[in-house]
Formats: C-alpha cells, sequence, structure tokens
C-alpha cells in the first residue's frame, strides 16, 4: 500500500501497525538532513523509495533507494559538472536502546514508535561525494602559471618539470623528458 509523496525520512510506525510491508516516496531536501558542503552540492531534492518490512513483532527491515545529483568542481579545470548517486540504504532496526557503543553492520535500534532514518541516510551520501571529480579523463586542467583553462585555450607558458603533475597533463611532461634525454 502506498500513500503520497512526503518529504521526511521520519516514519510514525503507529501508520504501519497493521501491515507486513509499506512503501513511501519521499522527496527529501539535503539540508533538511545535513547534507551541506560547500565543494560538493546535492542538488535538491534527494528522491527516496523506502519500504519497511515487518520481521516478528520486534523487528522492521528498512530499504532505501536513494537517487539523488551532486553538483561538485572538476579538481584540474574547477568547473562544475553533475554527478549522478544512486545507493542503498539496508537497516535491520529492532526495538530496544541505542547500546553506548555504534552498532556496526547495519543494525540498529528505535523506540518501537518513531523510525528515523536521516542519520543512515546521511552517512551513507557522504561516502559517496567523489573524493578526485575530473570534468573528463583527459581533462588538461589549468596552467599552473597563467591560469589559462588548457581544454579550450592554450598559453606559452613553459611548464617545467617543477610543475606538480597533477596539475598539469602527465604526458607532455612524459614527452618532454624524453626530448630532452
Ligand atoms: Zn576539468
Ligand atoms: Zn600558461
Amino acid at each position: 500500500m502506498k500513500e503520497g509523496i512526503r518529504n521526511t525520512l521520519v516514519f510514525d510506525m503507529k501508520d504501519f501497525r497493521d501491515e507486513d510491508f509499506k512503501e513511501y516516496e519521499a522527496l527529501v531536501p539535503s539540508a533538511s538532513i545535513d547534507l551541506t558542503y560547500e565543494e560538493a552540492k546535492f542538488i535538491d531534492p534527494l528522491s527516496c523509495k523506502v519500504t519497511l518490512f515487518r520481521q516478528g513483532d520486534n523487528n522492521i527491515y528498512v530499504t532505501a533507494d536513494i537517487t539523488t545529483t551532486l553538483s561538485v568542481e572538476c579538481r584540474r579545470c574547477i568547473n562544475p559538472l553533475e554527478v549522478d548517486i544512486t545507493t542503498t540504504v539496508d537497516l535491520l532496526c529492532s526495538i530496544g536502546n541505542e547500546p553506548s557503543e555504534q552498532e556496526e553492520g547495519g543494525e540498529r535500534y528505535y523506540d518501537g514508535e518513531t523510525l528515523d532514518i536521516s542519520e543512515d541516510v546521511r552517512q551513507v551520501l557522504v561516502l559517496e561525494i567523489p573524493a578526485w571529480p575530473l570534468c573528463s579523463e583527459t581533462c588538461k586542467g589549468l596552467c599552473p602559471e597563467c591560469g589559462t583553462e588548457l581544454n579550450t585555450a592554450e598559453c606559452s607558458c613553459e611548464i617545467t618539470n617543477e610543475t606538480p603533475v597533477s596539475a598539469s597533463n602527465p604526458f607532455s611532461v612524459l614527452s618532454k623528458m624524453l626530448d630532452n634525454s
């Protein structure tokens, strides 16, 4: 049984009392679950399909499919690019008190009345932020001397071997080294 699109990842278990499973759709503003970063902006909202399955009296198995788009900067040329993210959160939630030590392996506890998976979803999405986004594997980046974007223009700077390889095209540095020998 489905209900309307919601905007939160907090579920009231009163709605789920007489059912064995239930699907929810949610469009959740990323800022509402604390996903706000300077270098990686989640483009609102997070699209979530959440299914709750009852397992015995005390357990609820939760699976959430999340799709969203991230706006990041290419590490070489600093142009913005969008990264599509699709991920899944699986949790077994048991009624009880959260132990003082963080549980591993996707098992967690809730109070039997309100199930809030915001933090679980947040943690999974943080891991999806790419550490080294590139607009293209062959992006030439910016000239470290004059800042010209080398994908669209050329400059006349001499790139020396002291230039960090990551900031320039490693193949041009290599061919220069071979020319010199
Ligand atoms: Zn680039
Ligand atoms: Zn230059």
